[in-house]
């Protein structure tokens, strides 16, 4: 299929599946995204990423070759972070996720409640992302902490990420582990498909939709997400998804088999 690449001034890129798969990085992506550099286009990373920051995955994918300062990191844990920051009006929150979360959400000036017991579970934020720590308390302290009427703001509702030996499961499992206790779906998910990654791409590069293109492994997020928001996608098959997946309402702009179509 021909395409005009020349008409995008940002392409964002997924991370998991696209970038790397566990430790691993994807061939042709450093070459590809160092030609990239050379030719006028920004280029950043959008991940639902609910376990780091952008300052720590910028960190993780420079050891494994690829560099992008801070700023070209839009993830999801600093997104909702910004997110509570801009809606409040509380900014109390109990985080059932990792520690680096809640690093992310005090520089985001947001009140970190270790214990909620001695708040008697009031909060005004349940945040809940991937938490590899997870045990009884922490599910009882969540489980309270949205009876006490905490908004239920999931990071992402991803299934599963790919790990370096296999699957792994996401932030969904976490959220769903909430939503079985409470009864209640997250009240809201900052993560793709859902527009809030995207339209801080656009701000933060300072481009529109009609000129960016959103490359993803994932049709219901990503391609979902960049559709919605009217940008173009390129679904790459070195992920989890095939061309077997693709639907009339999940359908990218186009198919490429590696990211090195996108710098020939
Ligand atoms: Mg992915």
């Amino acid at each position: 299929m021909q395409y005009d690449l020349n008409k995008y001034r940002a392409i964002l890129f997924d991370v998991d599946g696209v970038l790397r798969r566990g430790s691993q990085l994807i061939p042709d992506v450093a070459e590809t995204l160092s030609k990239l550099r050379e030719q006028e286009v920004a280029i950043g990373v959008v991940t639902n990423n609910s376990g780091s920051g952008a300052q720590a995955i910028a960190q993780y994918l420079a050891k494994l070759g690829v560099f992008f300062q801070p700023h070209e990191v839009i993830s999801a844990v600093d997104a909702s972070a910004m997110w509570i920051a801009k809606h409040g009006p509380g900014k109390t929150a109990y985080v059932l996720g990792s520690q680096q979360v809640r690093d992310v959400m005090r520089e985001h000036d947001i009140q970190v409640i270790e214990a909620p017991e001695t708040v008697d579970y009031r909060c005004d934020y349940l945040i809940v992302g991937a938490c590899r720590e997870v045990n009884y308390e922490m599910l009882t302290r969540a489980l309270r902490v949205g009876l006490q009427g905490a908004t239920f703001l999931a990071i992402n509702l991803d299934r599963m990420y790919p790990g370096t030996d296999g699957q792994c499961p996401a932030a969904g499992a976490m959220a769903g582990a909430v939503r079985g206790m409470l009864g209640r779906v997250p009240d809201i998910s900052i993560g793709k498909p859902e527009p809030h990654l995207g339209v801080l791409a656009l701000e933060r590069f300072g481009v529109t939709a009609d000129e960016t293109l959103m490359v993803g492994d994932t049709l219901a997020t990503d391609i979902l997400m960049g559709r919605r928001l009217g940008m173009d996608t390129a679904f790459v098959l070195t992920g989890n998804d095939s061309r077997a997946d693709i639907t009339p309402d999940n359908a990218p702009t186009f198919v490429i088999a590696s990211l090195a179509e996108l710098a020939p």
